[in-house]
């Protein structure tokens, strides 16, 4: 049952990881890597329509995300199906993401940064800090979760973890071969991108190639990026 994955990107809602590192995904992807999308919750509120029910939104959301995985090469993808904004830090959701981590079994693990200050999206900061929480030292522990390890699911140490959305980042990931798959996939969340200006797509090239100044390519995505010890 363990099998082991090169990353597993946990991300609050659907479109999140697509800003954040899906051009690195595809990239991951393309080299043979092995990566897991895991989508914290159903996104049933983002929305402006009046005409739009939560249901609904939440079952095309589910789709804009596969459509957008599989552009991205992304092997699987886990709904947890979480309403949105509504995570919480509870011991059932920090145990549904451990649990995954020790399936799973990733050396790379992707999220939102939760210390980025004042404006911050709630589901956003919680879901790192239960991510992060999660692999140190709930994933890594024998004795955290006895139950599981009676499962045969056994402690799994993450070697690194990148956080997207860092105020601080620390590491840049080149995306100038996979740029045009992210946006493509950026653009199967019709539901949250298909209003933006044409412009949007101007800006966003600008900001990636902003973070790739000095380093010696043309596109960067960034990240706070946090080894492990072990
Ligand atoms: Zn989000």
């Amino acid at each position: 049952m363990t099998k082991a994955c090169h990353a597993m990107v946990i991300t609050p809602h659907p479109d999140d990881a697509e800003y954040g590192i899906a051009g690195t995904a595809a990239r991951w992807a393309r080299e043979g890597k092995d990566v897991i999308y895991v989508v914290c919750t159903n996104g049933n509120k983002g929305t402006n329509d009046p005409e739009m029910a939560p249901e609904k939104l939440a079952e095309i959301r589910e789709k804009e995300q596969l459509a957008a995985c599989n552009l991205l090469g992304v092997n699987e993808v886990i709904f947890l199906r979480h309403d949105d904004q509504a995570l919480e830090d509870t011991p059932e959701f920090r145990k549904e993401i451990v649990r995954l981590l020790r399936i799973h079994r990733p050396e790379i693990v992707v999220t939102s940064d939760p210390y980025r200050r004042y404006i911050w999206h709630r589901d956003h900061r919680i879901a790192g800090r239960v991510v992060l929480d999660a692999v140190f030292p709930y994933a890594r522990d024998r004795l955290a979760y006895p139950d599981l390890m009676e499962q045969g699911i056994m402690p799994h140490k993450v070697k690194e973890v990148l956080l997207w959305g860092a105020e601080q980042p620390n590491h840049f990931s080149d995306i100038t071969e996979t740029f045009e798959v992210k946006m493509a996939a950026l653009r199967c969340h019709h539901t949250q991108v298909g209003h933006f200006p044409p412009k949007w797509l101007d800006l966003i090239k600008k900001r990636h190639e902003t973070l790739a100044e000095g380093k010696g390519f043309a596109l960067a995505e960034a990240f706070h990026r946090v080894e492990l010890w072990w």
